[in-house]
């Protein structure tokens, strides 16, 4: 009779809020569990931060699960072709491969921070070995509840959202919104500067691939930059005016309004 490998627990890091968030609330639930993040070596460095943290906090180490090959040597591969939302590549061969590769064919639970209060669920590993679970929704914890946690535990949220980035992840992702590249240009603008050496025209035929549907050159441009920034407080100010609108029962329930949209890959920003 073949022996049954024993089954791993495995939580992957994002060095987003609710990763983090079900770390904390998983450390004294699941003996063994073995926590994950996989640096693409184009994180924030506010996330890699918030990483040590949460390393402290779980008296463990976070393994990272890097590849050999970086964002560039698979960019070269690729003729310098950016990704996109429509050229996913990044998201597959940086992120589920080096997940799917640390995991191999064991049986293994892997614990997904989606919470409660969204409706999805956006798994996107198909291996048959591999049995997601959702303690968050399973324990009806909602935003509110996620942000507690973070601050109980003495983390509070990810340092990237005090200047207003709603996402983690790599620090061009072409998934942030125009605002949130206007704030990498302020508050990180070394960065800024590398996501826009990226845009230069490819070796292949000569073409610029851009992050965005306009160049970071345009975007930097003060005018350019203030109208982003004029547009995101209107927007800002309809949602204020939404929010004033919601039902008590939600207002004195603590129910916040998450300001990040949820677009992206969950691998890379839960
Ligand atoms: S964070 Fe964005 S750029 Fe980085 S791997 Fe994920 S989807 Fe790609």
């Amino acid at each position: 009779m073949s022996e049954q490998k024993p089954v791993r627990h495995i939580l992957s890091l994002s060095g987003g809020k609710d990763s983090t968030a079900l770390a904390i609330y998983m450390r004294d639930r699941v003996e063994n569990m073995e926590y994950i993040f996989h640096d693409t070596g184009k994180e924030l460095p506010d996330t890699l931060d918030y990483i040590e943290k949460l390393e402290a906090y779980l008296g463990q180490r976070v393994v990272r699960t890097t590849t050999r090959e970086s964002f560039d040597d698979v960019l070269r591969t690729k003729g310098g072709m950016l990704p996109s939302g429509k050229r996913r590549w990044c998201t597959e061969l940086l992120k589920l491969k080096p997940f799917e590769m640390y995991i191999g064919d064991e049986p293994c639970v892997n614990y997904v921070g989606i919470r409660a209060d969204e409706d999805r669920v956006g798994y996107i590993s198909h291996k048959p070995n591999i049995k997601p679970v959702f303690p968050f929704r399973d324990d009806g914890i909602d935003y509110a509840g996620v942000v507690r946690i973070l601050e109980d535990a003495g983390l509070g949220l990810p340092p990237y959202t005090e200047w207003g980035r709603t996402r983690s992840g790599c620090f061009f992702c072409f998934y942030q919104q125009k605002i949130e590249w206007v704030r990498l240009k302020q508050h990180h603008p070394e960065l800024f500067e590398e996501a826009k050496a990226y845009e230069k025209p490819n070796r292949v035929n000569g073409k610029v691939f851009n992050w965005t549907d306009e160049s970071l050159e345009t975007i930097e441009a003060p005018e350019r930059m203030a109208q982003i920034e004029d547009n995101w407080e209107r927007a800002k100010e309809r949602r204020r005016a939404r929010q004033h609108k919601r039902p008590l029962v939600a207002v004195l329930g603590g129910l916040e309004i998450e300001e990040s949209p949820r677009d992206g890959c969950m691998i890379c920003q839960l």
